[in-house]
């Protein structure tokens, strides 16, 4: 059956790396049988220029129809000024609430012939290849009550609550499970129960849902010592499961574990596995324009989109293996540039993974 994609390229350099993802799927769908259409739509600050909000009722309607949507990034100086609700950063918040996308997933992958972009000793990190799967939509960022408060001695307080309900755990359990088994069959799960009663339950469901796993090897960590043990021995992790706050942490941790924004993917899920497949990095005010941005993050985010909705694990691969390929010829953009190698452009990059899709 043909899938739907929903292409938001965004800002800045959104349009450009989403444009070299788009060569990638029209390859794909022209020569390696994938059965898609695509459809694009503005949001964020170009979506405001034209419509006066971020998120036009269009762009969501296109959004919801869809079986994946791809993204750029959003935001810019120019849209810097605008009242926080008009901002293209609530376009981001509004898409993942809409959608109900409760389940981020993260992967910090350090291809060998990049280890000396990490900051950490090659032999720490080279070959690195983890996921995070971080609670997108509880915990402390949503919890009721919040706020600031004035106690009776006058002094101002603020306030938020952490909470999580069984079944916001549940589910996200499960996709790390589910995850683990298309890898290397461990889960860990990252908490705070020596302290925490949300963290309590959290570790009781997670316990539960392993029932149904009995495949994948379950262990618990808190949250402080899986921040040290992430720059100390990350290769020990396979799949991190972990709620909101800690996620947001520890997933910002890991990419840098990598050393490079360009490099890295994200998918964020709902139930169905419907999902919306973006770059970790941001819209690049600095170099858009410029034919200079990276766009391997965002084509490794069409791999993750062919694994994990539209059930395409072949073609998947096949485009880890050719931005592998076109790291071993020694292309480069600038921001994983070393010595020795051939610097190239947004534009090259995407035609030599294009190529190397064969
Ligand atoms: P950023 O990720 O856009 O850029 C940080 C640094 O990394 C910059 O020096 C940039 O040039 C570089 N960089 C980023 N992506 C790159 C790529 N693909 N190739 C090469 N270099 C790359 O973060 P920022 O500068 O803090 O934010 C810029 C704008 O992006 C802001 O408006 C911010 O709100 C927005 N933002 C959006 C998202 C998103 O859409 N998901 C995420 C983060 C930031």
């Amino acid at each position: 059956m043909t899938k739907k994609i929903a292409v938001l390229p965004g800002d800045g350099i959104g349009h450009e790396v989403t444009a070299e993802a788009v060569k990638v799927l029209e390859r794909l769908r022209r020569d390696f049988g994938l059965k898609v259409t695509m459809d694009s739509a503005p949001v964020g600050g170009t979506a405001y220029d034209v419509y006066h909000h971020p998120l036009p009722a269009s762009t969501l309607a296109l959004a919801k129809q869809a079986d994946a949507v791809l993204l750029g990034a959003v935001g810019g100086y120019k849209w810097d000024t605008l009242p926080r609700e008009l901002r293209p950063e609530k376009a981001l918040l509004a898409l993942r609430s809409e959608l109900q996308l409760f389940a981020n997933l993260r992967p910090a992958i350090l291809y060998p012939q990049l280890a000396s972009a990490s900051t950490l000793r090659a032999d720490i990190v080279a070959g690195l290849d983890l996921l995070i799967v971080r609670e997108l939509t509880g915990d402390i960022y949503f919890g009721e009550p919040r706020g600031t408060r004035t106690l009776a001695n006058g002094e101002r307080e603020g306030f938020n609550t952490m909470k999580y309900a069984e079944h916001e755990v549940e589910r996200v359990a499960r996709v790390a499970f589910i995850a683990a088994r298309k890898r290397n069959k461990k889960v860990c799960s990252v908490d705070k129960a020596n302290v925490l009663e949300a963290s309590g339950l959290w570790r009781e469901v997670v316990i539960r849902v392993a029932e149904d796993f009995q495949d994948v090897e379950l262990s618990h960590m808190y949250v402080d010592n899986a921040a040290m043990q992430l720059v100390k021995a990350p290769k020990q992790f396979d799949v991190i499961v972990t709620g909101n706050i800690f996620g947001d942490i520890l997933s910002d941790e890991a990419s840098m574990l990598t050393g490079s924004i360009g490099m890295l993917p994200s998918a964020s899920l709902d139930a169905q596995n419907k999902g919306m497949y973006e770059p970790i990095h941001g819209s690049a005010p600095d170099i858009a324009g410029k034919n200079c941005a990276n766009p391997i993050a965002t084509i490794l985010s069409v791999a993750m989109m062919l694994r994990y909705t539209l059930g395409e694990p072949m073609l998947a691969e096949r485009i880890e293996r050719a931005v592998s390929k076109v790291l071993d010829q020694g292309l480069r953009t600038a921001d994983i540039y070393t010595e020795g190698m051939t610097k190239v452009g947004t534009k090259e990059m995407g035609d030599a993974i294009t190529q190397g899709l064969m």
